[in-house]
C-alpha cells in the first residue's frame, strides 16, 4: 500500500514536469535563454514567482482553489488534469505491468507520446530528441521484454515506419513540389513501429489518418493549414491498443 502512495506521488510530479515541458519545450525552440531550469516557474498574468508549496502537484490547485495567490486570476485546469492522468497512468501500470524495470519503460513511452501529441496539436511541433527517444525504448523494452512485439518485429516496425512516409513524402514532393508531410512524422511513426511492431503499422495509419481528418474538420482549418498528422498517429496507436486489449 505504501509502495502504491509513494507511486501515486511520482505520477503526479511526473505530471507537473509534463506541464512545465508543454509550457517550455516550444519556447526553448525560439529563444535560447529559455531552458528547462530558467526562468523560474511564475504566474504568467502576474509574473510572480511560484513558492515551494505553490509547486506540489494537486493539492497545491485545491488549496489555493484554482486560483493564483497574488493575482487572484484563475490557474488553468489543464495543469490540475495532467497531474491526475499521470498519477493515475502510473497507478495503472504499477498494477498491472508492476513496479519495475518494464513498468518504467512502459510509463516513459506514455509520457513522451502524450508530450508529442499535445506539442503536435498544438504546435505542429514534434522535438527531435524527445521524438528520436522512442525508438530506443521500443526496441528495448521488446527486446528485454517482449512487452508489444517480438525485437525483431519492432526493428522491422522502425524501418517500415520511417520508409513508409518518406516514400508518401517522395510521391507527393515529385507531383506537388513542396513536402506533404513534416520529417518529424517519419520519426515518430519509426518510434511507433519500434513500441508496437511493424504488425501495429497498417492500422495506427489508417485510425491516425481518419483521426486527422477528423481533427481538420471539426477545427475549420483552411485548405492549405497543415494538420496535425503526428497527434493522429498517437491516439490512432492508443485506440490500436485499446482495441487489441478488448478483442484479446
Ligand atoms: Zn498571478
Amino acid at each position: 500500500m505504501l509502495y502504491l502512495v509513494l507511486v501515486g506521488i511520482f505520477g503526479a510530479c511526473m505530471g507537473s514536469f509534463t506541464s512545465m515541458l508543454l509550457h517550455r519545450l516550444p519556447k526553448m525552440k525560439d529563444d535560447e535563454s529559455v531552458n528547462l531550469f530558467y526562468p523560474s516557474s511564475s504566474c504568467p498574468d502576474c509574473k510572480n514567482k511560484l513558492s515551494v508549496s505553490a509547486l506540489i502537484p494537486i493539492f497545491s490547485y485545491l488549496w489555493q482553489k484554482g486560483v493564483c495567490k497574488f493575482c487572484k486570476k484563475s490557474i488553468s485546469s489543464f495543469y490540475l488534469i495532467n497531474e491526475i492522468i499521470h498519477c493515475c497512468v502510473v497507478l495503472l501500470i504499477a498494477l498491472y505491468v508492476g513496479i519495475n524495470v518494464e513498468g518504467l519503460l512502459y510509463y516513459f513511452i506514455f509520457f513522451i507520446l502524450y508530450i508529442l501529441f499535445f506539442l503536435d496539436y498544438k504546435y505542429l511541433y514534434l522535438p527531435f530528441y524527445l521524438n528520436l527517444t522512442l525508438i530506443p525504448l521500443g526496441i528495448l523494452i521488446n527486446y528485454l521484454f517482449n512487452t508489444f512485439t517480438t525485437l525483431y518485429l519492432s526493428i522491422g516496425g522502425m524501418i517500415i515506419g520511417y520508409s513508409l512516409l518518406w516514400m508518401v513524402n517522395a510521391i507527393y514532393k515529385a507531383v506537388r513540389s513542396k513536402n506533404g508531410i513534416g520529417g518529424g512524422d517519419f520519426i515518430l511513426l519509426a518510434g511507433l513501429g519500434s513500441v508496437f511492431g511493424i504488425m501495429a503499422l497498417g492500422p495506427i495509419i489508417f485510425l491516425g489518418s481518419s483521426i486527422s481528418i477528423i481533427i481538420y474538420l471539426l477545427t475549420n482549418k483552411s485548405p492549405n493549414e497543415e494538420i496535425p498528422f503526428g497527434s493522429g498517429l498517437i491516439i490512432g496507436s492508443i485506440i490500436f491498443n485499446l482495441l487489441k486489449i478488448f478483442i484479446n
